[in-house]
């Protein structure tokens, strides 16, 4: 570790550039630490007219990040340095193979870094900001025309973002990428177009078998000081939310963030006229926490010390919330507990009624609030618009009407206004283009691994009985510990003996959602 004192080195100058490039990386990683932690206060704690100036900060603090990423000696030692074969880590035999990788990616890193023009770079940043107000005022107004000339412009510089950074088959390659390094839209079409054809008509069967319980009970009053109770208590004991490295707190939108793996922060919100939101979402969360708290020390304060993409990091989230929390051990075994802490949604319900209030199969029309079956097709909907709209064959413009047609086909269902269509993400107005897929194949990613962790006959005894201490220990092992350096094509062809496909989560809704419905 970097506060251990460096013993004498063999080969001097190899060691001191890979010794010398890990101290800017360290400190690349605590300033982007420190601004993380000012945006997890802003979220959480922070007085509201602390806003202004708590912009600027954390502004310098970003452009401080990357100007300490690109100077001029990290492009230096970059090229020069070598994984260290006699150097002062020698006792550790994973060494050189973790230097290699913090070479390999770093350099990944560095070169899509320095690819774009720094105008380039402002221009983006000034214009998502742009967006982002421009967004949201028109959902607020339901207004579409007037979001259009900035996602226009969104578009475009997601176009020029892909030629600065170059690509083979498609544009939508080069935006990928940065979110789920490796795949290409070739790949997520194929994926997709298997999964729609396979769960069209599970969805259709679904609907036509009406309702499988009375879901007013997930409306009934549960107080949020006991939502809170009983979602953390779930969180630590079950899931391993250890409070030693981990705090939950209040935002408006829930999410995970780290400033080291001993040091992870958990955000949820409360509606006490409809618990799922932060039961599922405080698990949701935790499920992003423990793949960073499992993530090896030794790629503290490296590039490599965090998930390795998007997909396999809601592939954890994804396996709490939904393959664990709404799973029927798990009801089982926590009714009771549940009952204690919300007396009256329990009252006259018992495990198996509960279990099938939560697993509800609805089309709808918001993509956060939809279902294991529902979901995957909003973001397909979302995926093919992209393309369409990047290929320039779909002109912004026209996007509600290809919006709502794909709505209705898909889900039957036709949003009533743009609001609660087209403009209900905040993504675009980001100018986050290739981001949606990864929710799919994370989902998609949570079945392979679960079904190959259950290979092992005593996790799959544990997993049946509620308890997960040996599948917590599989993830660490076969996920969590190699943080970014491995590829995720690499942990998945690893982890599961194959690469990913949606078989494994066709065959779990398949089973699952015939067995609540009644369908034959
Ligand atoms: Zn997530």
């Amino acid at each position: 570790m970097t506060s251990a004192p460096e013993p004498a080195q063999s080969s001097p100058q190899t060691t001191s550039d890979l010794a010398e490039l890990k101290r800017l990386l360290n400190q690349v990683s605590d300033v982007n630490a420190a601004a993380s932690l000012m945006s997890w206060d802003q979220e959480t704690q922070m007085p509201p007219d602390a806003a202004r100036v708590r912009g600027l900060q954390m502004a310098t603090l970003a452009g401080l990040g990357h100007e300490l990423f690109t100077a001029p000696r990290v492009s230096e030692l970059l090229e020069r340095a070598q994984p260290e074969q006699s150097g002062p880590d020698q006792s550790d035999p994973q060494q050189a193979e973790t230097d290699a990788a913090l070479l390999k990616v770093t350099r990944r890193d560095h070169a899509k870094a320095t690819r774009l023009p720094t105008a380039f770079v402002e221009e983006q940043s000034q214009a998502a900001s742009e967006a982002h107000h421009a967004w949201i005022e028109a959902r607020k107004n339901d207004d579409f025309a007037s979001f259009a000339p900035h996602l226009s412009r969104m578009v475009d510089l997601a176009r020029r973002y892909a030629e600065y950074q170059g690509f083979k088959d498609h544009p939508y390659d080069a935006l990928i990428d940065d979110y789920e390094p490796g795949m290409k839209a070739a790949q997520v079409k194929a994926i997709f177009a298997d999964l729609r054809d396979r769960t069209l008509p599970l969805l259709r069967r679904i609907v036509a078998a009406g309702d499988a319980t009375d879901y007013s009970v997930l409306r009934r009053p549960f107080a949020a000081q006991s939502q809170r109770q009983f979602g953390l208590k779930i969180a630590q004991e079950a899931f391993g939310l250890n409070p030693s490295f981990s705090r939950l707190d209040e935002s408006a939108h829930p999410f995970q963030t780290n400033f080291s793996r001993d040091d992870i922060r958990v955000t949820t919100r409360f509606d006490e006229a409809y618990f799922p939101m932060s039961l599922f979402g405080t698990w949701h969360e935790t499920g992003h926490a423990m793949y960073e708290h499992g993530v090896s020390a030794r790629l503290e304060r490296t590039p490599l010390s965090r998930g390795a993409s998007l997909g396999v990091h809601e592939s954890q989230s994804r396996m709490f919330e939904n393959l664990l929390g709404r799973s029927r051990p798990f009801w089982q075994r926590h009714f009771e507990e549940f009952a204690q802490a919300a007396p009256e949604v329990a009252r006259g319900q018992d495990a198996e009624s509960l279990y099938r209030a939560v697993n509800r199969v609805r089309p709808d029309l918001i993509r956060v609030e939809a279902d294991e079956v529902t979901y995957n097709f909003h973001i397909m909907l979302r995926f093919e618009l992209e393309l369409s709209l990047l290929e320039g064959t779909l002109a912004v413009a026209e996007l509600p009407e290809a919006w709502n047609a794909r709505m209705q086909e898909f889900l039957g269902v036709t949003p009533p206004d743009d609001a609660q269509g087209v403009l209900q993400d905040i993504h675009w107005s980001a100018g986050l283009i290739g981001y949606f897929p990864t929710y799919t194949l994370g989902n998609l990613l949570s079945v392979q691994l679960l079904d190959a962790a259950k290979q092992d006959a005593q996790i799959t005894e544990q997993v049946d009985r509620a308890e997960y201490t040996l599948l917590r220990e599989w993830l660490v092992q076969n996920v969590h510990q190699y943080g970014r350096s491995r590829l995720p094509a690499e942990i998945v062809q690893a982890a599961t003996g194959r690469p990913l496909s949606a078989d494994a989560y066709v065959k779990y809704l398949e089973e699952k959602y015939s067995d609540i419905y009644g369908l034959s």
